[in-house]
C-alpha cells in the first residue's frame, strides 16, 4: 500500500495532544493505523507534549473508547492488515460504536452512520460508492475529513487510495469521482454544512445533514 496523502502536522499535533475531539480523532486514527510515517510524527509530538505537560496544565485525555480503539490498532500493527475492512465490514476504529445499516442515498451511493458523540456536531459515517460514480460538486462550510478504506477516488488535488487522508476545509470546492474497477469505501468526519450542487446533491442533502 502506498500512502500519498497524510493529515497536516497541525492535525497530527492536535491528535497527539488529545484535543481533536473524538469524531475527528477516529478518522485520523484510521489513517494512522496504516501509516508508519504519521505514527512516527505523532510519537515525536507526544514526546514534545509530554515535556510541556510537566511544566503546564494537564491536557484533556482522549476518550476511553478511542483509547480502546487505538490499543486494538496497536495490536494489529504486528500483523499488517491487508484491508481495513475485515469482517464485520467496518474499520476497527468504529468497533466501540453503534453503526447503522447501509442506506441507499443516490445512484451508486450508500451511507451508514456511526453513533459517535461529538461536542461540536461532527458526524462520522461511512460512504460507499460504486466504481465510476461521480460525487456531487460541493463546497464546504466546515470540515470534511476522509480516510479511504478500499478502492480509490480522484479530484483536482490527486488520487486517494487505501489509507490516504483527505483533509478538506471551507476553502475547498471539489467534485470527486470514484475510479473504475473497484467500489470505494471511505470513513468520513463532517462538520458544518455542505453546499451541494446538482440533482444528486439535492438528493444527498437530507442525509448528510443527519
Ligand atoms: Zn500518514
Amino acid at each position: 500500500m502506498t500512502i500519498t496523502h497524510h493529515p497536516s502536522d497541525e492535525t497530527l499535533a492536535a491528535f497527539a495532544a488529545g484535543t481533536l475531539g473524538e469524531a475527528r480523532s477516529i478518522v485520523v486514527a484510521a489513517h494512522v493505523s496504516l501509516c508508519s510515517k504519521c505514527r512516527a510524527t505523532i510519537h515525536t509530538f507526544e514526546q514534545i507534549g509530554g515535556s510541556m505537560i510537566e511544566r503546564t496544565e494537564p491536557t484533556p485525555l482522549r476518550a476511553e473508547a478511542l483509547e480502546a480503539a487505538l490499543s486494538r490498532l496497536d495490536s494489529n500493527f504486528a500483523t499488517a492488515p491487508s484491508s481495513l475492512l475485515p469482517k464485520p465490514d467496518y474499520p476497527d476504529v468504529l468497533s466501540p460504536y453503534a453503526i447503522g445499516p447501509w442506506r441507499w442515498i443516490g445512484p451508486g451511493l450508500y451511507w451508514r452512520k456511526a453513533d459517535v458523540h461529538s461536542e461540536d456536531d461532527t458526524r462520522v459515517f461511512m460512504l460507499k460508492a460504486a466504481p465510476g460514480t461521480m460525487l456531487p460538486q460541493h463546497r464546504h462550510a466546515g470540515i470534511e475529513w476522509t480516510c479511504v478504506l478500499e478502492g480509490a477516488f480522484r479530484h483536482e488535488f490527486g488520487r486517494y487510495g487505501p489509507g490516504d487522508f483527505d483533509e478538506a476545509d471551507e476553502n475547498v470546492e471539489h467534485r470527486p469521482f470514484v475510479e473504475r474497477g473497484a467500489t470505494c469505501i471511505c470513513l468520513v468526519a463532517l462538520r458544518g454544512k455542505l453546499e451541494l450542487q446538482g440533482w444528486i446533491g439535492r438528493l444527498l442533502q437530507p442525509f448528510v445533514r443527519l
